[in-house]
């Protein structure tokens, strides 16, 4: 019980002392403590030696032994004169006097490895050496080798091993307080630490916008290099190894991160310069080549990675600034954004390049802020492509709002435009109907033979031709205008005096002159026809009043011209004795050479007879093929006619599909037989209208004799008309004669 409240109680007291050890770290870094002692830099008194020394019992001979002659004075510990290919240096001072609480010795960096040695002792060794005092590159880590407190004016020896191009200790040297050099380290690291940061969240932000944005190379590039940048001023800052001390992994980082740095400036300014597209790929495939050669042969142990510097930075030094001044070329051309670039990439080139002439010693040792240069590279890039993309979203918003309204411009015209094209269709289809029903209209008045007959066809057809308008047809009579008909549900006035014209109240109502011109008595009023022309009755915007008005107009004036024509007919058929249609004789020269031949026959006493033939279903024949069908074959009929009877036969037309002939000498066998003839003919012929068969047609016929001294030719006509009406009654297509006897 009491052992397990006494572990309690020392790993309470334990991670009390771990906070505190932070809070004290945190303070240091915070520059709140001040050290007491002073640090003092070790650049006097250096000596060095070629070579490795020999060992007795674990203790380098040139330690302890007074071979002054060997020893040559140096100003400071790195790279003497005459090495000749030498790998084995030592070099020696003296620890100067002071006043040390918990001393170290700092050396900035040391290639490539190393072991100290204080009065012969070893106290500290970065690297292993062999037998034959060689070693492998371990890093470029800092040191911190404690100095025990009587440590003052001993003599204090390196032994150093490089197969790199320097040898010795590289940067500061210096004595100083452990709490100090901690102190010493956050305070230089910080900025270091703060960049990382920042580069990693451009890093990190860039590379997922690369994943879905436009502008992915910008992106991609500007993520690689912030990711380069924080690689680089992680692994250059001296706190990294007090986050994780593993001076080679941190090699490794620092390296790719450097040879990354010249792929992601290439792809930089092939994401703003287009123009040489194929210089910055090329410089991209070289360092990318460089890169992962470089990393992956010194991660084999095929080279040392120290080793693949000097020639990454000659690439660097050579290829980088040619790059540059290529861009440079196309400087007119470019815009702001563009050369605020350029010189966001020379600036931070140029601090590259200087930082590689202090690394290999060709000017004095400084810091110089590469890791700041790259930070405010990557923020410049940033604000350019914040600037672009704000640009962009701008123009796109405004892009978007035109086009919205645009489009909503053009659907309203569209919708427009559809509607009125629909309204002209369905304009044109009303247009068109009418038409149709005019066309059958007159040519059913046309059939017409009277004038009053032709006048009420047109009657029965106006409310079709007039519908959906509401409308009606007054006629005239004696004493007023009576309305005969109306249609649409109108209540329309019944009638009007004979002294207005009917016309009911509204500006939408129209009336119309229905008149024909008489040849003796000149033009003839018969009725008014009163339409209700309110587009709005049959609901299209596209056939105004106006249209509507001039469609009634040209209506009527046909209906006028038909009826005009019928009565012109009408009366010319009374000076005629030719029917139009035929060519044949029409009823009226029958009527006045029938009884003439009567009479020539009763006193002659020779034989006379009539034959008055009908076709059959004639009506239905016009209802199936039209009245033009019909036409034809009545045309057809009255060729047949002629084929059949003699030159001397009369032969007329009665009227409609009814035809006489008239046989004067011709006995009532005679006459049989022709009819007989006529009838087998027409059925057994094919009558066709343009490409329509019609198929057979047949007739039917009376005949009949006129009887010696009593008959008239009314008489003769009636019975023939009488056998007709048997023949018709007896199924049609046959020939009946009235005569029940023959005559001889
Ligand atoms: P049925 O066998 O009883 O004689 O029948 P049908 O249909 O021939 O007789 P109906 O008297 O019922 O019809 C005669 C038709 O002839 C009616 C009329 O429109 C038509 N018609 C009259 N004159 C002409 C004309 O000159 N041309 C044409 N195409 N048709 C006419
Ligand atoms: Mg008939
Ligand atoms: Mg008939």
């Amino acid at each position: 019980m009491n052992s397990a409240i006494c572990s309690a109680r020392s790993d309470q007291s334990a991670a009390l002392m771990r906070y505190l050890w932070l809070c004290l770290l945190c303070l240091l870094a915070l520059g709140l403590t001040r050290a007491q002692a002073e640090t003092v830099p070790l650049n006097q008194h250096w000596e060095y030696r070629w070579g490795d020394s020999p060992f007795k019992d674990d203790t380098p001979v040139w330690t302890i032994e007074a071979d002054e002659a060997q020893w040559h004075p140096i100003s400071f510990p790195s790279n003497p004169p005459g090495r000749e290919g030498r790998e084995n240096i030592w070099y020696r001072t003296q620890i100067p006097e002071d006043d040390w609480r918990d001393p170290v010795l700092y050396i900035f960096s040391v290639d490539l490895i190393v072991e100290v040695y204080l009065e012969g002792e070893r106290i500290y060794h970065y690297g292993e050496f062999d037998a034959q005092g060689k070693g492998r590159f371990e890093g470029w880590p800092w040191h911190m080798i404690p100095l025990p407190e009587d440590a003052a004016g001993k003599p204090i020896h390196f032994r150093v091993y490089s197969n790199y191009m320097d040898i010795g200790l590289w940067g500061e040297v210096k004595i100083m307080d452990r709490l100090e050099l901690y102190q010493q380290i956050l305070k230089e690291s910080i900025d270091s630490l703060i960049i990382t940061l920042f580069n990693l969240l451009i890093a990190a932000l860039a590379l997922l916008f690369a994943l879905f944005k436009s502008g992915r190379l910008t992106l991609l590039a500007l993520g690689l290099f912030s990711l380069a940048s924080a690689g680089l001023a992680l692994s250059t800052s001296q706190a990294k190894q007090l986050l994780f001390n593993h001076a080679l992994i941190w090699e490794y980082i620092g390296a790719g991160s450097y040879y990354l740095l010249p792929i992601a400036l290439a792809l930089m300014l092939q994401a703003w310069f287009g123009r040489l597209r194929w210089l910055y790929r090329s410089l991209v495939g070289l360092f990318l080549v460089y890169l992962i050669g470089a990393l992956g042969l010194s991660l084999m142990g095929v080279v040392s990675l120290a080793n693949t510097y000097p020639l990454f930075d000659l690439l660097f030094a050579v290829l980088v600034p040619v790059m540059l001044l290529c861009t440079v070329y196309q400087l007119p051309q470019a815009n702001s954004d563009q050369r605020i670039m350029l010189l966001a990439t020379t600036t931070l080139t140029l601090l590259l390049l200087v930082d590689m002439a202090v690394a290999h010693g060709w000017i004095s040792w400084s810091r110089i802020p590469v890791g700041w240069g790259s930070l405010m590279f990557s923020l410049a890039i940033v604000a350019l492509s914040l600037r672009h993309f704000i640009h962009t979203q701008n123009a796109l918003a405004h892009l978007n709002a035109t086009l919205e309204n645009r489009v909503v411009e053009r659907t309203s015209e569209l919708k427009i435009l559809a509607r009125r094209e629909a309204d002209r269709a369905r304009a044109l289809e009303f247009g068109n109907r009418k038409r149709a029903l005019l066309d059958k209209m007159i040519s059913a008045m046309e059939q017409s033979e009277t004038a009053e007959h032709a006048i009420k066809r047109m009657a029965a057809h106006l409310p079709d031709l007039c519908e959906p308008l509401p409308g009606g047809l007054y006629r005239k009579t004696q004493h007023h205008w009576e309305l005969e008909l109306h249609w649409c549900q109108e209540t329309l006035p019944s009638r009007y005096a004979l002294t207005d014209t009917p016309r009911p109240e509204g500006d939408e109502w129209h009336s119309f002159r229905i008149e024909y011109e008489d040849p003796r008595n000149g033009n003839q009023l018969i009725g008014m026809l009163v339409v209700n022309l309110d587009s709005r009755n049959i609901n299209f915007e596209q056939l105004n009043p106006l249209t509507l008005q001039n469609l009634f107009l040209r209506a009527v004036d046909r209906i006028n011209l038909t009826l005009s024509k019928v009565v012109l007919q009408q009366a010319l058929s009374h000076f005629s004795y030719e029917d139009a249609l035929t060519g044949l004789n029409n009823r009226r020269f029958l009527d006045e050479m029938l009884s003439r031949e009567v009479a020539l026959a009763h006193r002659n006493h020779s034989p006379l007879t009539v034959m008055i033939c009908d076709i059959d279903h004639f009506k239905r024949l016009n209802d199936t093929y039209g009245h033009a069908a019909g036409d034809e074959v009545l045309k057809s009929v009255a060729r047949l006619l002629r084929t059949t009877f003699r030159e001397t036969d009369i032969i007329c037309r009665f009227g409609g599909e009814e035809f006489v002939v008239v046989m004067p000498a011709a006995t009532l066998q005679d006459c049989q037989d022709r009819a007989e003839q006529l009838r087998a003919s027409m059925a057994s012929q094919t009558f066709t209208y343009g490409t329509e068969i019609i198929g057979p047609v047949t007739l039917s016929a009376g005949i009949s004799a006129l009887n010696p001294e009593s008959d008239t030719a009314d008489d003769l006509l009636r019975r023939a008309d009488n056998a007709l009406y048997q023949a018709k009654a007896g199924g049609r297509n046959r020939v009946i004669s009235a005569n029940t006897e023959l005559q001889p």
